[in-house]
């Protein structure tokens, strides 16, 4: 009915009034692109615009060479340092030092794990299980 929709519009409001609002202003919105090599992402904006700049065959080394390549894993890298732990409830500035710690070693040797535990022990072991390592049966380590 009218008043249900009417009770409905007036409990959005009043629940957008405890949030605070949440913008991304950008110098130009995203734009599909359909000009970019096929793997690629259409709104990607660095490679849109070597599109406009350069011929095809050009282009295609500057997006598998350093442009797109090693600055974004680098910049992984020392996102994947700082974070969250949901262990702990709390921040870390680096990942290493935070397993180190005190607190998240209890955690770590604690029996929380108990429910991940229970649920592993429903699984089959059915993989071969060798013997502590023989120096003869040493496994062969292949670098990825
Ligand atoms: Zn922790």
């Amino acid at each position: 009915s009218f008043l249900k929709l009417f009770l409905k519009v007036v409990a959005c409001f009043f629940v957008c009034l405890c949030y605070r609002p949440f913008y991304l202003q950008l110098p130009s919105m995203p734009c599909i692109n359909y000009f970019l090599q096929k793997p690629c992402s259409p709104f990607d904006i660095e490679k849109s615009s070597s599109v406009q700049k350069q011929a095809q065959p050009k282009l295609r080394i500057n997006m598998d060479g350093d442009k797109c390549g090693t600055p974004v894993q680098l910049q992984l890298k020392e996102k994947r340092k700082k974070g969250y732990c949901e262990c702990c409830l709390q921040k870390y500035e680096d990942l290493e030092t935070h397993l180190l710690s005190e607190k998240h070693r209890n955690f770590a040797q604690s029996n929380q794990y108990q429910v991940v535990d229970d649920i592993v022990s429903q699984l089959v072991f059915d993989f071969v299980e060798y013997g502590r390592d023989t120096p003869q049966k040493k496994r062969i380590r292949y670098s990825v």
